[in-house]
Formats: C-alpha cells, sequence, structure tokens
C-alpha cells in the first residue's frame, strides 16, 4: 500500500532521512551514484546502515537497500523485519523492493522518485503475500534527495564533455600537422 500524504512523516522520519542522505554522501566518495539506506526498529535502533556501492563490488547486490538489509538480519540474526522501517534516498528498484517485502518490512520511507527503475507504483500489481505487511511513504526530504542525483549526474556529463572536447582539440592538432 502506498501512502502519499506528506505531513504523516515525524521528526523522526526527518531525522532518520537525513543519515540516510549522509550515507548517500559516503557512495559520493567512491564516485558512484549516490543512494543511502537505513533501517530502524520501532524502538529506534538503528540496526542496518548502506550505500550504493555496485562498482566497488562490482554486482547488483551493493545497492544501499540490500547492504542495510543484509546487515540488518545478520544484527538481529533473523530475516522478519516486521517491526522496522527502511529509509531509502531513492525509490527502490524492483530487486530491493522485492528484497524489503520479502523481509516483511513495516513501513519503507523513501524520498526522490525513480522514473528508470521505481517500481512502489506497481505494489498493488504484485500478489497479496508480498505487499500484506508493508506500507510505503514516498517524498521524504524529496527535493534534497534528488538534488545529490541530479549533481552527480550533471558532473558525469560535464566530465564526458570535457574528455570529448579534449579529444576533438588533440584531433584537430594532429590534422593541423599533416596538412
Ligand atoms: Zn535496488
Amino acid at each position: 500500500m502506498i501512502n502519499t500524504q506528506q505531513n504523516s512523516f515525524t521528526p523522526d522520519d526527518h531525522r532518520y532521512m537525513t543519515m540516510a542522505r549522509q550515507l548517500a554522501a559516503r557512495s559520493l566518495r567512491n564516485e558512484e551514484v549516490p543512494v543511502g539506506a537505513l533501517i530502524v526498529s520501532d524502538e529506534g535502533s538503528i540496526i542496518g546502515r548502506g550505500y550504493n556501492q555496485i562498482e566497488k563490488k562490482q554486482s547488483q547486490l551493493g545497492h544501499a537497500e540490500i547492504q542495510a538489509i543484509h546487515q540488518a538480519t545478520k544484527k538481529i540474526n533473523g530475516w522478519r523485519l516486521d517491526v522496522h522501517t527502511l529509509y531509502v534516498t531513492l525509490e527502490p528498484c524492483m530487486m530491493c523492493l522485492g528484497a524489503c517485502l520479502l523481509s516483511r518490512i513495516k513501513r519503507i520511507v523513501y524520498g526522490a522518485p525513480s522514473n528508470l527503475f521505481g517500481i512502489s507504483s506497481s505494489i498493488d500489481l504484485m500478489p497479496p503475500v508480498y505487499r500484506s505487511h508493508t506500507i510505503i511513504f514516498q517524498g521524504l526530504q524529496q527535493d534534497e534527495c534528488g538534488d545529490m542525483l541530479k549533481h552527480f549526474f550533471s558532473k558525469i556529463r560535464s566530465k564526458k564533455e570535457t574528455a570529448r572536447e579534449q579529444e576533438c582539440a588533440i584531433h584537430q592538432h594532429h590534422e593541423r600537422k599533416l596538412t
């Protein structure tokens, strides 16, 4: 089920999403797409942290949510996260949403929507056994989470453009030498 009401977020939700954004910043240090995730119990213990490490691990299992779930289940020595909330800066992909639902996560709270990989709007199409435990909340600190991603991709684009310009300059130089 998706809850779209912005006013349902508490000050604690904001605090945890801010921490998830700080985790996302760690991906940036490795020049990876900045996504961070945090798993918090109803009592407020943080039992899982993750940030995107696809390139570092050379595996799609490097998604922030998978990392956080892995750490959380190790911590409690159990797979069931039914009294826990996952905070993630970007809308989960199919794999991560599947892992969340199978882990019986109580709430998923995400920041920025993902037009490419986001799947949360399709949750109602899944078999009931998958979605009976989980409520998805969208758009917490959406702008802040989205700005990190936009900034990252615009930096990549300008790097590529600079590389292209340098390549052109080298070609022109060689051509001038030949003529
Ligand atoms: Zn994912």
